[in-house]
Parts: C-alpha cells; sequence; structure tokens
C-alpha cells in the first residue's frame, strides 16, 4: 500500500506484534511441559497440545494430570501451607509483590502468550488481562499485609483446588491464586486444556520470586483431572469458575464434604439501552459487551434489550458498526475480534445459531481469515424471551436482541433468566438508571459502560451464576475461616412421656404461614413432652405441601425487601418489646421443654439479640470501592431474598430468633423450621410476632422432622438460601439438593455454635450479597 493509498482508503495496515519472545521461551522449555509441582516442573508426558486457534499450529504439548499427580501436587501443597501460613502478612505480602513485580517485567511475553494460546486480541490480553493479572497481586499484597489488624478473627483455610477456564486464563489465574495465598493458603491449580501455557509461565514467575516450594501447585489436564481435584479428601475448598453445568456436578460431588465452595458460572447477562441514552456510546459499548473476547465472557453483555422507540435506528446503526469490526490475525494491534478458542468451541456456536429460526439474522459484513476458528459478529433480533438463543448462553460473538416500551418491562426482560452475573444499563438519566439498578438480579451492574472490572469491587453472581466473590474485601470470605473451630455437636432428642397434660387449658398450636395460624395439611402432630414425662402439647408436623405454601407466602411479601432499615428496625424493637411483656412466661416455657433452668437467660438474650438486628438493620452498609476509574462502584449489601432456615435444637427461642432477626433485619423473608425436640417455644412465639406489625409472610414458622423438611426446602426453585443449624447433621443432604438452583447453603457440619454469644456478623454477611453497580462520570 502507497501512502496516497492509505490517505485515500484510510485502511488500516497490518501491525503485527512480533511473537518471537514468546516463541523463544516456548522453546527454551523444551515446547513440552509437565506440572508444577512443589517448586519444580514435573518430566513432561506429551499427553495433549495445545493450539493456536488462529491458525491451528501447534505451541506445546503438555501433560495429563493423573491420580499420581494430583495426589502429589495436594501432598506438597498440604506440606507448605503451615509455613506459609505462619510467615505472617507481611512476609506473604512481600511474595505477592514480587509476583506482581514479575508479572509487569514479563507483561508483554504473557500477553502475546495468551493471545498466541487463546485466539483474543493482543489489544484485549496486553490492555486488560495482564494488567488486571498484576492489579489483582498488587492488590491482595496489601490484603495480606492487612489480615491479622482487619480480619483478627479470620484464619486460612489450607489447601485450595483452584479450576479456572480457558477465556480469560492468566486473569482467572490471578483471582484465585492472588486473594488463596493471600490469605495464608496453598494451591493446586488446574488451568483449561486449551489454555494452560499462561499458567505454566506464572509458574515459572512463582520460581522466579523464589515462592516456597509447594505453595503454587499448577497440575494441567482435561475435565478429568478437574474432577480428581474436586473429589480429593485433603483438599479444603474448590474454586471453580467454568459453565453452570460442571458447577452444579461440582456442588453434588462436594456435599457433605466439608470442603468449602465458591462458583463462577455462567449468565446471559441484559444490556439494557433506554431511549435517551447516548446512542453511540451504548454502541460503542455493545463492541466491548459481545465482542471483547469474541463474546466468550461469562458476563458479557449478550441480551440487549432497547427501547421500543429507538430499536430501529439502533439497529441499523449496530449493523453499521458491526461492519466495521475488524477480524483477523489476534497478533496484529488493529484487530477488534480474534480467533475462537477451539474448533469445538465454534461448531458449538456455528450450531447454536444454526438451529434457531426465530427472528433475523444478522452475520456482519466483514473479511473473513480464511484459515483459522473465526465466527463473525452476529446480530439476532426479533426473538421472544423464552426462545432458546434468549436463554441460552451462545458463549460467541452471538447478540440476541428484543425490544421493551417501559422501564418496568425492561426490568422483567432483564431478569427472566436463570442467571444472574452482570448487566449494563444506558441512559443520560441518573435517576432512572440508579431506580433500574438495584431491582436488577445480577451480581455487578454498570451504567453507561460494561465490562467493568478491578480488583477492589467483588466480582461474583446471583442465582445460577454461581456463589461467592471474587476480589474485594467480600471475597476475602471465601478464602478464610473462623479462628476458633465449632465443637461437635451431639443429636438433641425430645423428651418422652406418658403422663397427661401438664395444664388442660394448653391449646394445640398451629404452623404459622402467611401471618396466619394455619393447620397442617397433613393433620398430623407429635406430643412434646416434659422432661418429667408430662404432656406439653402438640407440635404440628409440617410437610411438603406446607412448605410451599410459605414459599408462597414469603414471595408475596417481597416488598419487605423494600423497606427501610429505619422502619425494619422499629418493627424488631416492637418485636422485642413485646417478648419483654412476656419474658416470664417464655422464661418457665423454657425451662418446661428443655427441663434446664436458663429460660430466664435465653429470654433475655433473645431480646438482646433483637436489639442487636435492629442495630444493625440500618447500619450494616455497604462501600464504595476505589477503583481506578473517574466514577465510583457501589458495593450496595441486598438481601438474599427467601431464606428457608433449620433452627437450632438447643436453644429453642434463642436460636430462632438469632437466625431470623439479622434475616429480616437485612430484608429477608424467612421460612424456620423451629427446634425439632422443643418447638413449642416458636409457636408462642408467633403469638408475639402476630402483635408487632411484622408483616404476613415475612416471617414463617413451621414445625416437625428438620431431617424431612430439609431436602424439601433445599430442592424448592423459589428458596435462594437453606441454612442449617439442626442438631441432626443433613449438610449434605442440603448442599446436594441445593444443586438444582445453586441456592445459597449455610450449613453446620454437625458442628455446635455457643447461641449465648452474639454472632450478629456471620449472620448479617449470610443474610445479604454485594451487588456492585459502577457509576463512570464525567462528560
Ligand atoms: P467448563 O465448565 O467445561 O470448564 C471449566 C473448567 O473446568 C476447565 O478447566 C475444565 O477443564 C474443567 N472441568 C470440566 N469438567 C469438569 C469436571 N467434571 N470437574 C472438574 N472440572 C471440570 O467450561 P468452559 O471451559 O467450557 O468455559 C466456558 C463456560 O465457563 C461458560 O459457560 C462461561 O459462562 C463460564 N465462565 C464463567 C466465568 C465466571 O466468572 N462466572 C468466567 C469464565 C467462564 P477442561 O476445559 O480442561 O476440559
Amino acid at each position: 500500500m502507497t501512502v496516497k493509498d492509505i490517505f485515500e482508503t484510510m485502511e488500516y495496515g497490518p501491525a503485527p506484534e512480533n511473537a518471537a519472545d514468546a516463541f523463544a521461551w516456548l522453546v527454551d522449555q523444551g515446547d513440552r511441559f509437565g506440572h508444577f509441582i512443589n517448586g519444580a516442573f514435573t518430566p513432561p508426558k506429551d499427553s495433549f497440545t495445545s493450539k493456536n486457534p488462529a491458525n491451528g499450529e501447534t505451541l506445546a504439548t503438555l501433560s495429563q494430570g493423573t491420580q499420581d499427580d494430583v495426589d502429589f501436587a495436594v501432598s506438597a501443597a498440604r506440606k507448605a501451607q503451615p509455613k506459609w501460613e505462619k510467615l505472617g502478612g507481611h512476609g506473604r505480602a512481600k511474595y505477592l509483590y514480587a509476583i506482581a513485580r514479575l508479572l509487569q517485567k514479563h507483561a508483554r511475553l504473557l500477553a502475546v502468550l495468551e493471545t498466541l494460546d487463546n485466539g483474543k486480541p493482543i489489544r484485549e490480553s496486553r490492555d486488560i488481562d495482564i494488567p488486571q493479572a498484576q492489579r489483582h497481586f498488587y492488590f491482595h499484597a496489601g490484603m495480606a499485609q492487612l489480615m491479622s489488624s482487619e480480619l483478627p478473627d479470620r484464619a486460612a483455610l489450607g489447601v485450595c483446588g483452584q479450576i479456572v477456564p480457558w477465556n480469560f486464563p492468566l486473569l482467572m489465574l490471578a483471582w484465585k491464586i492472588a486473594p488463596a495465598l493471600a490469605m495464608g493458603n496453598t494451591v493446586v491449580l488446574k488451568p483449561a486444556e486449551y489454555t494452560s501455557l499462561t499458567a505454566l509461565a506464572f509458574a515459572d514467575i512463582c520460581r522466579q520470586a523464589g515462592l516456597p516450594a509447594g505453595v503454587v501447585n499448577i497440575v494441567t489436564g482435561d475435565g478429568a483431572t478437574g474432577e480428581l481435584i474436586v473429589n480429593h479428601t485433603d483438599i479444603d475448598k474448590i474454586a471453580f469458575t467454568g459453565s453452570t453445568d460442571v458447577g452444579r456436578k461440582i456442588r453434588r460431588a462436594t456435599a457433605g464434604s466439608g470442603r468449602a465452595l465458591t462458583l463462577e458460572l455462567g449468565g446471559k447477562s441484559p444490556y439494557i439501552v433506554f431511549e435517551d441514552a447516548d446512542i453511540d456510546s451504548a454502541i460503542e459499548g455493545l463492541v466491548d459487551a459481545i465482542w471483547f473476547n469474541q463474546g466468550q465472557v461469562c458476563c458479557a453483555g449478550s441480551r440487549l434489550l432497547v427501547q421500543e422507540g429507538i430499536a430501529e435506528r439502533f439497529y441499523t446503526k449496530l449493523r453499521a458498526r458491526m461492519d466495521g469490526l475488524r477480524l483477523g490475525n489476534p497478533l496484529d494491534k488493529c484487530i477488534d475480534v480474534g480467533a475462537i478458542v477451539d474448533p469445538v468451541q465454534l461448531q458449538t456456536i456455528t450450531e447454536m445459531v444454526a438451529s434457531n429460526s426465530d427472528g433475523h439474522t444478522y452475520a456482519a459484513a466483514v473479511d473473513m481469515p480464511v484459515e483459522g476458528c473465526f465466527y463473525p459478529p452476529t446480530l439476532i433480533t426479533g426473538l421472544a424471551p423464552s426462545s432458546r438463543l434468549m436463554q441460552e448462553e451462545i458463549f460467541g460473538p452471538v447478540l440476541v436482541a428484543t425490544t421493551f416500551r417501559t422501564p418496568a418491562e425492561a426490568v422483567q426482560l432483564a431478569n427472566n433468566t436463570r442467571y444472574g452475573l452482570a448487566a449494563s444499563v444506558w441512559t443520560e438519566n441518573v435517576n432512572l438508571a440508579l431506580d433500574i439498578a438495584p431491582q436488577l438480579v445480577a451480581g455487578v451492574v454498570w451504567v453507561n459502560a460494561t465490562n467493568l472490572f478491578d480488583a477492589a469491587a467483588g466480582f461474583g453472581g446471583m442465582r445460577e451464576s454461581g456463589f461467592g466473590r471474587e476480589g474485594g474485601w467480600e471475597g476475602l470470605a471465601a478464602y478464610t475461616k473462623p479462628v476458633s473451630p465449632n465443637k461437635p455437636l451431639a443429636r438433641i432428642d425430645g423428651f418422652k412421656g406418658d403422663k397427661g397434660p401438664q395444664d388442660p387449658l394448653d391449646r394445640t398450636p398451629k404452623l404459622y404461614i402467611a401471618g396466619k395460624q394455619a393447620r397442617p395439611d397433613g393433620g398430623y402432630s407429635k406430643q412434646v413432652y416434659s422432661k418429667s414425662g408430662a404432656l406439653l402439647g402438640q407440635a404440628p408436623i409440617a410437610n411438603r405441601k406446607d412448605v410451599r405454601n410459605a414459599v408462597e407466602a414469603a414471595h408475596a411479601a417481597k416488598s419487605w425487601s423494600k423497606t427501610t432499615g429505619h422502619l425494619r428496625a422499629q418493627i424488631l424493637y416492637y418485636i422485642a418489646e413485646n417478648l419483654s411483656a412476656r419474658g416470664d412466661e417464655f422464661a418457665n416455657r423454657i425451662n418446661a421443654l428443655t427441663g434446664a433452668r436458663n429460660g430466664r437467660k435465653e429470654v433475655d438474650s433473645s431480646i438482646e439479640r433483637l436489639f442487636s438486628a435492629a442495630a444493625w438493620a440500618d447500619k450494616y452498609d455497604g462501600q464504595v470501592h476505589n477503583v481506578p476509574i473517574r466514577g465510583v462502584a457501589m458495593a450496595m449489601r441486598e438481601p438474599v431474598g427467601v431464606i428457608g432456615a433449620l433452627c437450632p435444637d438447643e436453644s429453642p427461642l434463642l436460636g430462632l430468633i438469632s437466625v431470623m432477626a439479622p434475616a429480616i433485619a437485612m430484608g429477608n423473608r424467612v421460612i424456620l423450621a423451629a427446634s425439632e425436640p422443643f418447638p413449642l417455644a416458636a409457636t408462642d412465639f408467633y403469638q408475639v410476632l402476630e402483635t408487632s406489625d411484622v408483616p404476613a409472610g415475612v416471617v414463617n414458622i413451621l414445625t416437625g422432622s428438620h431431617g424431612e423438611l430439609a431436602p424439601t426446602l433445599a430442592s424448592h426453585l423459589d428458596i435462594d438460601a437453606v441454612w442449617s443449624f439442626s442438631s441432626t447433621d443433613l449438610s449434605s443432604e442440603i448442599e446436594n439438593a441445593s444443586a438444582g438452583n445453586l441456592k445459597r447453603t449455610w450449613v453446620n457440619r454437625g458442628k455446635a455454635r455457643d447461641w449465648a454469644v452474639d454472632h450478629s456478623r456471620s449472620f448479617l454477611e449470610a443474610a445479604t450479597e454485594v451487588k456492585n453497580i459502577w457509576v463512570p462520570y464525567g462528560e
């Protein structure tokens, strides 16, 4: 091309990045890799190859991790862990800082390697993936430094098994390894089969940083190696990023094992454009939302919802912009869209789009490379909300679109998905944006922006997009546990008896559903005796149908979540006041039920617990994260939704109130299964609720067998979280059944909790999810 041609056509010339250093690094390693275990590479086994998806060339051969390899890696991590933890926050911070510096030093090598291996444009690996990976190590060097002063009651979990996907290989590694190491854990990480090279380069960096042997172990291989890690019994935590299907399998595989679990899964994130939006900005945003990394992004803005009045104009402009996108050699700095990671993924995308005959499909009129895994940017308009492509993740450069008329309809359409990872809202009206953002079921919302990430702001999903956060203070909970371990909890059975009623006037209590006393559906009840064998009363036995009714009532009470903290505090104080008025009666009841003499103390502590929750109701605030953009990332604490809880058996009133009060203080609605052996304190307590202005459906109380209620609660698709503090250890059943809708679980694993101690903070944390709302500012 002559200069004159260039001026005439305004065409870009090619600007390829030099890959020589990356190839030289591969050659230096022999183009063959073993695993990185205990500070050294194992002999390579040449099990599979890693290819450049842009041209099909083999980059290196890699080893498939076997049971022996995983055992070796886990034992190396186990051995290294105590010393790593004892090194202290400052000692670990120095290593994390050294790694961050080395990631900076080798940034270009890593960016080129990532692009060769994954097919993503060099612009993205150079400007986003690698700098973000560095940032995570810097940020978490700080977290390591601050751990002893800011998290004095938290300790490392131990050995973490971490499994990452192929779309952001080094960045996902950094998201997982940096916080784990900062908090004193050691790790065994498996990169994705398609993209292991930067993880192996990272292993090399760990060596250069002088990281103690065994602190970081990298085992390569496919899903089978991942399964070996998931099923390893000497691992304390599994952190997984990948598809929802595999996440669900992992939830089941780890159920009841006591291993901690976080899941970062898929999404079908809405991209909402209101008619007053800056249309050109919204279109540029879309380029970053759905064509960034060829749409292979968990939080890709893959579902466009555009307000009807501007839809045709928007689509026309969008198609024109799509035609201007440049596909080709990912190493070329002028390329917008690179290669799909592998022919298998290309085929999945191709088949999904080909299977759809609804709406109108537009493939960008772009020059397609003659070789390699490329797919044209595609827009499919006019799909029904229920259409398969509107609901399922395509994980490719394909945008599906539909229109809406009103803000309410936009919210409804946006939330019409099983996922809840991210969302973008485009409008020039800040009031509208900030009205819509809290209504979206998503862990992250970007206002007039998309795909903004930072280590200081937690990232993670709601619903079937998984649970747990990566980044921010909120991400540290996933890599720590309380310092003092809980003691085992023995099963508590009720008393048996054959004597007549202690008080012939005792009424037969009912269940408490939707603010009313309700007869149990099955019509059965259980006799409750005192220690001396006297009949204290009959407790109804709730069944599946009663659970369903309670869930319905809890959903109908959703306006509770929108009430102010001030109002919720007033109601909690009022419950305390009314309980106090009947304090003696409750104390006697507790003494009669438990056969102990600490009823009065339990009532007083219950009143105090209600005060605590009332105090927190308007004080458990979010944060504004200090992210490196001109703008703010507001971390808002939102209620989890509907929580089903098996209340402690041992403290029939205090246990129930300790669970209920913080949950409703945060705006949740609860279905409480009362103490199984001593249910009558709960059935008395609903009378207090009835007189305390608690709206119907906010608190529902069931009595009956925890063993029977647990699977029903855990498998119910309209319950968002299940907690268990029962003395029957139901952890395994609950975690297993929760896999259906990937609800949040908090189970005691057969461990006791001292209810006399105020654990409100843990409850507040479990009762809320953090939503980060990013609001960039400036003209
Ligand atoms: P997969 O879930 O198939 O794989 C993710 C990782 O898990 C890979 O390392 C994979 O190994 C491994 N794996 C596969 N099967 C098992 C198993 N049974 N047990 C343990 N590990 C297993 O997803 P993809 O790699 O295909 O990635 C695409 C998906 O990941 C998309 O659905 C996307 O939405 C989601 N994702 C979510 C992110 C988030 O932050 N929420 C981020 C990135 C992706 P291998 O690939 O080697 O076979």
